[in-house]
C-alpha cells in the first residue's frame, strides 16, 4: 500500500483545534481510498520555543526533513512577542527557515466562492457572477524581497533605503511551468501579471512566460499590467481563472483576492518545492494566522486547515480523487447551512452557527 509521511505541525493559536479536524478527514480518506499515511505530530512557533526552547526545534525540523511534506498550523502570539528578540520570534524563525530551508518557491493560494458564501464577499451578487474561483500563483523566493543590494544608506540630507528587483530566467520558468500545469487541471488559463511597461523585470518576465506558454498550445495566456489586475479582480473577478505573479505582486493581489472570499477561515495554501521523481515537496497551510481573539472556544474554522490537507493530497501525493472528495465534502457541508461564526450571517435561511469540531464532523461526514 502506498504510504505517505506527513510532518504535522498545529503550532499556536487555533493551530491545534483546526488541525485536529483535519487529521479527522485525512484518517477518513486513508480508509476510503486505500493509502496510508503516516503521520507524526511536533511543535513549533510558541509551542516549540515552550517545548524545546526555540520556534523550530531541532527535533521538528528532522521530522520535516524525512517527510514528504508538512501540514502547517500557524504561528505567532502578539502578547508573547516583546519577550524575545524579533530573530528568535516564530514568524522569521520558524516560518521564513521552512522556506528557505526547503527552497519553496511557488505559493498556490486557491480563492473560491461558494454561491452559497455569497453574503460573506463584498462585492454585489452582479459583480460574483457564476461563483469566483481563481488561483494565485506566487514566486516566493526572488524579486523585490530578495534582491541584493538591500540596504539602507546615509545620504546629505536624510537617508537611502535600496531594494533590489531580480529575476533570471530560470526562475521565472520554474513558476510559470507551476503555472501552466496547474491551468491545465482548471480552467485552462493563465493570466500572468507584470509591469512591463516600466519595469525590466516585467519585459523579461513576459518574454519568459509567453517562450514557456509555448509548450502549453492548450492553455490560453494573457498578459495584464499589475495595476489593471488589482483593478480587474474587483470589477470582474470571474475573468481569472489562474494568476501567475512574480513574488511582489502575488503577495499584494492574492489578499485582494482573498477578501472576495468573505473569511480567511476558507483559505487554504500550498508552498511548493522542487520536484524529484513523482514527488513534490510541499509545505501546506491556512491563509490566516493564529487568530488569538478566538483560539480555544472551538470558534475557528476549519475548513481552511481541511482544504490544506486536500491540496497536500493532491500536489504532494498526487492522490487528486481523494483531494475532489475532501472538497467536495467541503462544498457539501457548506451547502448543507453549516457555518462557523466567521461565515455566519443571521439572515440566511437554512444557516446554522456551529463550532469548529462540529464543521469538522460535518465534513468528516460527507466524505
Ligand atoms: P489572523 O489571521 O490570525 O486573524 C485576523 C482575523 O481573522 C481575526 O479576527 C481572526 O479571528 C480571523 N480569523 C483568522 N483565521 C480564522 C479562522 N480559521 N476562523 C475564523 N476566524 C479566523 O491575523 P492577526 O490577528 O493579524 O495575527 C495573529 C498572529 O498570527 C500574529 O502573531 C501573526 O504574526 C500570526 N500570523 C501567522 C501566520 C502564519 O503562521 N502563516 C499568518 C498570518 C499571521
Amino acid at each position: 500500500m502506498k504510504t505517505f509521511k506527513i510532518a504535522a505541525l498545529a503550532g499556536d493559536g487555533i493551530g491545534p483545534e483546526v488541525m485536529r479536524e483535519a487529521i479527522k478527514v485525512l484518517r477518513l480518506t486513508e480508509t476510503k481510498f486505500g493509502f496510508r499515511l503516516d503521520l507524526a505530530e511536533a511543535p513549533v512557533g510558541w509551542a516549540g520555543i515552550d517545548a524545546a526552547g526555540k520556534a523550530l526545534p531541532d527535533a521538528t525540523l528532522a521530522l520535516c526533513k524525512s517527510s514528504d511534506a508538512i501540514l502547517f498550523g500557524s504561528v505567532g502570539l502578539p502578547d508573547r512577542d516583546p519577550t524575545i528578540p524579533k530573530a528568535e520570534r516564530p514568524e522569521r524563525a520558524a516560518l521564513l527557515r521552512i522556506r528557505k530551508e526547503f527552497g519553496l518557491f511557488a505559493n498556490l493560494r486557491p480563492v473560491q466562492l461558494p454561491k452559497a458564501l455569497a453574503h460573506a464577499c463584498p462585492l454585489s451578487k452582479e459583480r460574483q457572477g457564476g461563483g469566483i474561483d481563481i488561483l494565485v500563483v506566487r514566486e516566493l523566493t526572488g524579486g523585490l524581497y530578495f534582491g541584493q543590494p538591500k540596504k539602507t544608506e546615509d545620504i546629505a540630507g536624510g537617508q537611502r533605503a535600496i531594494d533590489t528587483m531580480v529575476y533570471t530566467t530560470p526562475e521565472i520558468e520554474r513558476i510559470a511551468h507551476v503555472a501552466f500545469k496547474a491551468a491545465r487541471l482548471r480552467r485552462k488559463k493563465v493570466t500572468s501579471i507584470d509591469k512591463a511597461n516600466v519595469l525590466e523585470n516585467g519585459v523579461l518576465w513576459r518574454e519568459v512566460v509567453t517562450r514557456t506558454g509555448q509548450q502549453y498550445p492548450d492553455v490560453t495566456l494573457e498578459h495584464m499590467f499589475v495595476d489593471n489586475g488589482a483593478m480587474q479582480l474587483v470589477l470582474r473577478p470571474t475573468q481569472f481563472d489562474v494568476m501567475l505573479c512574480e513574488n511582489m505582486f502575488g503577495d499584494i493581489l492574492s489578499d485582494e483576492a482573498a477578501a472576495l472570499a468573505g473569511s480567511l477561515g476558507m483559505l487554504p495554501s500550498a508552498s511548493l518545492g522542487v520536484t524529484s521523481g513523482e514527488k513534490t515537496f510541499g509545505f501546506y497551510e491556512p491563509a490566516g494566522g493564529t487568530a488569538p481573539d478566538i483560539a480555544g472556544k472551538n470558534l475557528a474554522n476549519p475548513l481552511a486547515q481541511i482544504l490544506s490537507a486536500a491540496l497536500m493530497l493532491r500536489h504532494s501525493f498526487g492522490l487528486n480523487e481523494a483531494a475532489a472528495a475532501i472538497e467536495a465534502a467541503v462544498k457539501n457541508a457548506i451547502t448543507a447551512g453549516h457555518r462557523t461564526g466567521d461565515i455566519f450571517s443571521p439572515g440566511e435561511p437554512n444557516a446554522r452557527k456551529i463550532g469548529t469540531r462540529e464543521m469538522g464532523d460535518a465534513v468528516a461526514a460527507a466524505i
